[in-house]
């Protein structure tokens, strides 16, 4: 074993004053899976300031079999960004450059150090917006939207972030930095390999760079929010927004449990009996998003018990803030949870949402389940008490059959948040050996050495 502050010594040799950490902080060791008992060590955190010395930071690495834990804001939820034993935390917060900004053509080409926030305003402050918004903005990173290819409530109408990224840059094994892509809207030259690296969560390489489109801001975002009696009446009017061929940006739901947990801070009304809320937003021009609201309104009047649609910005960006903070605000119930993000097809949502709470009573948690309605894509939790092992054993157990529930529903083991760590060994139960054999081969054309995240995102684990 080399002597912990090898590692270091010499990456801070390669690197300008600053660059290298030679004790790791707690921050660069751990994300949303701390509540797990999930945290990692590192024998180095490197903060590199561009792409060449990311370059420089993985060739070293990899000359020397050390291994390269990419690293965003840390907000995953699979537990990716958590060095499992020793390498190298490879911090991406420096590389914040915009390289360039063309409002006119509706593109932007960033360093992967981005807080996705940032990216968001930059756009608004030029009428034009980037649709993919994940809950935690203000902390995730571009790169790590993309590592992860996150998505967020409007991924329903606009798709998830890899819909908006036309170009990558990236530093690949051994050390190589490589462009895909760019300021094209279009390219099918050679395998597609931009898509391989966009979910691949810093497995097959650390994304440097991303030319990414964007639309002009919708004039107009009206929500429509409908409480229902129970998951069937709830989900019934998904699907009749769905059915009636209405072009809802946003279609979310929170279940009853939750619901009850973020009732303090909704900014309205809940009726008491509410079971299941649902929230369609309307956007477009004024007169488009105003049509579409009525059209929705109608759609989930029927069988709700009341349906509340704000049109004042202030109501809906609150509306909005709200809807962001449930996550944290299920963590409080607590003090920790264990979420996964199932997906299942539409049609069969409120099984899904009926079987999460089945389990949680089997393994006698507490359960609840919010997300993408639309997408069919649950965020089914388990609250559990920080440091009660044995009640996170139970969690970890019901993790496991929430994974068997989606794939009895049709469905698949992650929406959004990815393998990482957390759900080690559960592609082998959705996929076909060889198409196990392909992602494993993919991976060692990438990383022959295994050095880029090892442990994370394995199509097999034993
Ligand atoms: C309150 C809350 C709400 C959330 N809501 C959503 C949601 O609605 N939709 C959704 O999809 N997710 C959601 N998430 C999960 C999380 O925000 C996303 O997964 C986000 O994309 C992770 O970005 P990050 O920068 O924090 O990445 P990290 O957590 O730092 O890393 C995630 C993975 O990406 C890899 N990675 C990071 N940067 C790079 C890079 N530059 N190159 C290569 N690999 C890299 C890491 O190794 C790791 O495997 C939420 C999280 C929180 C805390």
């Amino acid at each position: 074993m080399r002597p912990e502050t090898a590692v270091a010594r010499e990456l801070a040799a390669l690197l300008p004053p600053g660059a290298v950490h030679a004790t790791p902080s707690a921050e660069f060791l751990s994300d949303e899976t701390e509540g797990r008992g999930f945290r990692g060590s590192a024998e180095a955190v490197v903060l590199p300031s561009n792409a060449p010395e990311v370059a420089r930071v993985v060739a070293w690495c990899y000359e020397h079999d050390v291994a390269i834990v990419p690293r965003g804001g840390g907000t995953g939820f699979a537990g990716g960004a958590v060095p499992l034993d020793g390498g190298v935390a490879l911090s991406l917060d420096r590389l914040v450059r915009v390289r360039s900004f063309d409002p006119l053509l509706w593109r932007i080409w960033v360093e992967s150090g981005l807080r996705t926030a940032d990216l968001h305003r930059i756009a608004r402050e030029s009428g034009l917006w980037f649709p993919p918004d994940p809950g935690a903005a203000e902390q995730s990173q571009i790169g790590g939207n993309i590592a992860t290819n996150a998505g967020g409530p409007h991924a329903f109408k606009y798709g998830p972030t890899g819909a908006w990224v036309t170009g990558l840059e990236a530093v690949v094994a051994p050390g190589e930095i490589v462009s895909v892509g760019g300021p094209i809207r279009k390219d099918v030259a050679g395998y597609d390999l931009k898509s391989l690296l966009i979910g691949s969560e810093g497995t097959l390489g650390v994304v440097t760079a991303a030319w990414l489109k964007l639309l002009p801001a919708p004039e107009s975002a009206l929500p429509v929010v409908g409480f229902y009696r129970g998951t069937a009446s709830g989900c019934a009017a998904i699907e009749r927004v769905l059915g009636s061929g209405l072009p809802v940006a946003a279609l979310e739901y929170l279940d009853a449990a939750t619901l009850a947990f973020a009732t303090p801070s909704f900014p309205g009304e809940v009726p008491p009996p509410a079971a299941l809320l649902v929230i369609a937003e309307a956007d477009g021009s004024r007169t488009e998003a105003t049509r579409l609201r009525g059209e929705v309104l109608e759609a989930l009047a029927e069988d709700a018990l009341v349906v509340q649609a704000p049109t004042d910005p202030g109501a809906v960006a609150e509306l909005w803030r709200w809807r962001d903070g449930v996550s944290l605000t299920v963590t409080a119930e607590r003090g920790a949870k264990v979420s996964e993000d199932i997906v299942v097809p539409i049609d069969r949502l409120a099984e899904a949402i009926e079987g999460t709470l089945e389990i949680g009573r089997r393994n006698g948690l507490e359960a609840c389940s919010w997300g993408h309605a639309g997408d069919g894509n649950l965020h089914s939790t388990f609250l559990v008490a920080p440091g009660d092992e044995a009640e996170l054993r139970r969690a970890e157990l019901a993790a496991g059959e929430i994974f068997a529930l989606a794939l009895r529903l049709g469905g698949s083991i992650s929406g959004e948040h990815g393998i990482g760590w957390m759900k080690r060994g559960q592609l082998a139960r959705q996929w076909a050996p060889r198409a196990l054999d392909l992602h494993e081969e993919i991976k060692r054309a990438f990383d022959p050495k295994g050095l880029f995240n090892p442990g994370k995102k394995l199509a097999r684990w034993s």
